[in-house]
C-alpha cells in the first residue's frame, strides 16, 4: 500500500474500536481503517465537500474518493450481512504527546505508548520531577509513516 504523507485529526477514543451485531453475527470481520472512518467522518457526517475532505487529510481527490468509497463499501457490507466492524490499522500514528508541567510550566514531548512510551501516569516532569502535568494535544493525530 501506498504511504500517505499526512493525515486529518481524529478523536483518539476510535482506535481500536470494535462493533459487534447482538447475538448472532457472521464472520469474518470487516476491517475499517482510521482514514477510512476519518474520510467517512469528515463527508458523512461533519459534511464537508470532497476537495474540503481531500485538503483536510492531506490527500487528492481522487485518492480521497477511492478512501470514502472503501469506507463505504465495508459499512455497508458489515450493517447488511451482520459483521463485526473492528477500525484499526491504516497509514495513522499518533502524534507525540505534548505535556506541560503544572509546577514549573515546562513543556515536553513523549512518544506514544505504542512506540514505547510510558504510560501517561508513569510520566513525570523532565525538569523538576513533578507528576503533575496536563496534556496539549489530547485527541490529536498527525502526520506518520509507521502503521499502528
Ligand atoms: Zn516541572
Amino acid at each position: 500500500m501506498s504511504r500517505r504523507r499526512c493525515c486529518g485529526l481524529i478523536d483518539e477514543t476510535i482506535v481500536c474500536e470494535t462493533f459487534i451485531p447482538q447475538g448472532y453475527s457472521r464472520w469474518p470481520e470487516v476491517i475499517v481503517q482510521l482514514e477510512e472512518l476519518e474520510a467517512l467522518r469528515l463527508k458523512d457526517k461533519v459534511g464537508l465537500d470532497q476537495v474540503e475532505c481531500a485538503a483536510a487529510m492531506g490527500v487528492s481527490r481522487a485518492t480521497f474518493q477511492r478512501i470514502l468509497g472503501a469506507a463505504r463499501s465495508k459499512i455497508a457490507t458489515a450493517l447488511t450481512e451482520g459483521r463485526p466492524i473492528i477500525i484499526q490499522g491504516g497509514n495513522y500514528t499518533i502524534k507525540n504527546r505534548v505535556f506541560e508541567c503544572i509546577d514549573c510550566r515546562h513543556v515536553w514531548e513523549v512518544e506514544p505508548c505504542s512506540a514505547g512510551g510510558k504510560h501517561g501516569y508513569e510520566i513525570d516532569c523532565p525538569r523538576c520531577g513533578s507528576m503533575k502535568k496536563r496534556r496539549l494535544d489530547k485527541g490529536q493525530w498527525g502526520c506518520g509513516e509507521e502503521n499502528l
